[in-house]
């Protein structure tokens, strides 16, 4: 726990997991100027601990910040806060292959004052929960639901930052989404209602097969999605894999027609929670249609096997992405 007053931050403390205590006016609660990370610790062959990407999270945390008003934390304090967590036990970063360690970093505005302005004192909290497999029965892909009722994030809005206030504009979709027997939501732009931006936690990638070539495409970043890490690590280990990658617009219309006629093959999403999960049926008011038959796809899992390889230290980190403890 980090407390930021007077203009600066201030000395951190490790603490028992618990309650915090705060002003029931504290701004945080009332007007959402709040913002968070997630990222994981993965256990080592040897034994070490390494985290994935964690100067990125940090990056973008700061970004999150300066679109909240909130002060920047200096990525040295945030690397420092999450090795001194995970060395506090070793033991708690599970061993097995799919697990891992996940941190949650979060900051939030705790002054007691009921006028709408920027906070002047924060509090940046960072724990951790064991986490075990996304998918213990081995990965499935899932069904998702286009959302023609809601949208998540408008031009200028707060789309581009890991904000709480987008999450809890998402919950009656997501909600929606499970009454319509789907496990997601697809989330469509707030200006035309036709391109596709991401998923509730994750973003979309779709694999197209082009004159013997695999192209993987995925939404281009308007400032309305959210700029996941994995999905940028994705588009770096494409290459890797023989695959091109291509960001650009996307429209649902061109999203039926290409798995109509087989040029796309497979469609699969991709976040820190799940890694890789294939996209197997896509619902929407009025149409249902199924990608490589709800089968897992072959791109989908030889990216999802280079990635997880990577993580947990059984492939070589060509890309540097792994941060020793
Ligand atoms: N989109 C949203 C809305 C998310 O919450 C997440 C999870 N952070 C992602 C995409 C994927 O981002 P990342 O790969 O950094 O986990």
């Amino acid at each position: 726990v980090i407390p930021y007053r007077d203009g600066a931050w201030q000395q951190g403390e490790l603490k028992a997991y618990g309650p915090l205590n705060l002003d029931p006016s504290c701004s945080a609660l009332h007007y959402g100027q709040a913002i968070f990370e997630g990222f994981k610790a993965f256990s080592q062959p040897d034994g070490s601990v390494k985290t994935f990407r964690p100067e990125a999270n940090a990056e973008r945390f700061n970004r999150s910040a300066a679109r909240l008003a909130m002060p920047a934390l200096p990525p040295a304090l945030f690397m420092e806060a999450a090795d001194a967590l995970i060395k506090l036990d070793a033991a708690w970063v599970p061993k097995a292959v799919g697990e891992s360690l996940y941190l949650r970093p979060l900051m939030f505005a705790t002054d007691p004052f009921l006028g709408v302005r920027p906070g002047s004192e924060y509090l940046f909290v960072l724990f951790a929960s064991p986490a075990g497999a996304y998918f213990p029965q081995g990965v499935k892909p899932v069904t998702v639901w286009i959302s023609e009722d809601y949208v998540r994030a408008a031009p200028g809005g707060t789309g581009e930052a890991k904000c709480a206030g987008n999450y809890a504009a998402s919950l009656a979709a997501q909600s929606q989404a499970q009454a319509k027997g789907c496990d997601q939501v697809v989330w469509l732009d707030a200006v035309h209602r036709e391109y596709i931006e991401e998923m509730g936690g994750m973003n979309l990638f779709f694999v197209y097969k082009e004159n013997g070539k695999t192209v993987l495409v995925t939404p281009e970043l308007t400032g309305t999605l959210l700029p996941g890490i994995t999905r940028r690590s994705l588009l770096e280990l494409a290459a890797d894999l023989g695959f091109e990658a291509e960001e650009r617009k996307l429209t649902v219309q061109q999203w039926r027609d290409d798995v109509a006629t087989g040029r796309m093959t497979e469609a699969f999403a991709c976040g820190t929670a799940a890694v890789i999960t294939p996209v197997g049926t896509v619902k929407a008011n009025g149409f249902e249609m199924t990608i490589n038959n709800g089968q897992n796809g072959p791109v989908t899992l030889a990216l999802r096997d280079a990635l997880l390889g990577i993580q947990h230290g059984t492939a070589a980190d060509t890309h540097h992405w792994m941060h020793a403890i």
